[in-house]
Formats: C-alpha cells, structure tokens, sequence
C-alpha cells in the first residue's frame, strides 16, 4: 500500500513503476495519515469521515498487504499552506483543518531558523512523514500486524525536481535509493 499526495506529478504508480494489480494506493491532501480515532458518538460517527482509515483498514484487515509505504514529496502544496498564512480557499478550509493534523510535526523541528522558507518546507514535509509513520502505529490493527512480523512501514520522499526517490533507513535518515 502506499499512501501518497494527490499532487499530480507524485504517481505512485509511476514512480514505482507499477503495473494495475500491484498497488494499493490512497491519495490525500500531502499524504498524510491521520491518528486512529474511532467515533465515540452517534454525533461524530456522521460528522466524521475517515476515508483515509478506511482506506488503510482495507487494506490491512483484507487484503493483508505486507508493506505500507508513506511518500511524501518535495514542493508539496498542503505543507506550504500549512507553513504559510494563506487565507483559506473557502469558507469551510477543507485544506486548513486537514492541515492542522501536522502541528506535532512542525513543534518537532521547531521554530523556523536561518534555513530560509525552502529549507523550513522541506524539513517539514520530512518530519510529516514521520508523523504519519508514528500514526500508523496508533491503529490497533496495524500495530498488532506490524508487531507479528506481518507488516513493515515505510517512508519515501520523491524529489519532483530533481526526480530523485528517497527511502527512510532504520535510523530514519532519508537516503537515494542505490541501483
Ligand atoms: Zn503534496
């Protein structure tokens, strides 16, 4: 499975040079997976929906896939309004409240320094595809899968520019990939 952006030039498909048949892919806004949250009211059971989870119970419960891979990218337009104060797109900020779930994120790397505006979105379009590696683990499902040796999460970073694929080593350091 791979969770991705909706950004059109990150394909997963394309990028991993995949047949139809080989992935599982679920596309968001900046490729994010939101905590485990599971409505506790009849209330939040409408006003809450979890296409995302939905997504990711599929394919974990169903299919049983063994690798679930979290491919973030560089310029990617969901950080960048998130890190920038841009009034919303309309009045119900779809992007910004879906947004707004990368804040553990960016208190991660902290305050912006002397890296410049670029240098700060790149950081944290690293450092939110940590966060959904760590919200991964918050599903009971996928920890249970993950902790019996079924099931490996990874991440991955596609330059668009430079069309370079980057994969998240034990050490969660994002290094090319070699061959
Ligand atoms: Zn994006």
């Amino acid at each position: 499975m791979v969770i991705g952006c909706v950004d059109s030039r990150v394909s997963p498909e394309v990028i991993f040079d995949a047949a139809p048949g080989e992935l599982l892919v679920a596309r968001n806004v900046a490729n994010l997976v939101p905590a485990y949250e599971p409505p506790s009211t009849p209330e939040q059971d409408i006003s809450h929906q979890h296409g995302t989870s939905a997504a990711l119970e599929f394919a974990v419960r169903a299919l049983r896939v063994q690798h679930i891979v979290v491919l973030g990218h560089a310029f990617c337009g969901g950080i960048k309004a998130f890190a920038s104060d841009d009034a919303p797109l309309s009045s119900s900020d779809f992007i910004g409240r879906w947004m707004r779930q990368i804040e553990p994120a960016a208190e991660a790397i902290g305050p912006r320094a002397d890296e410049g505006e670029e240098g700060y979105l790149r950081k944290l379009e690293f450092a939110s595809v940590e966060l959904s590696l760590r919200n991964l683990m918050t599903f009971p499902f996928v920890r249970k899968a993950v902790e019996a040796g079924g099931l490996t999460l990874h991440g991955a970073y596609f330059g668009v520019a430079s069309g370079r694929l980057l994969v998240r080593n034990e050490r969660g350091v994002f290094e090319p990939v070699s061959g």
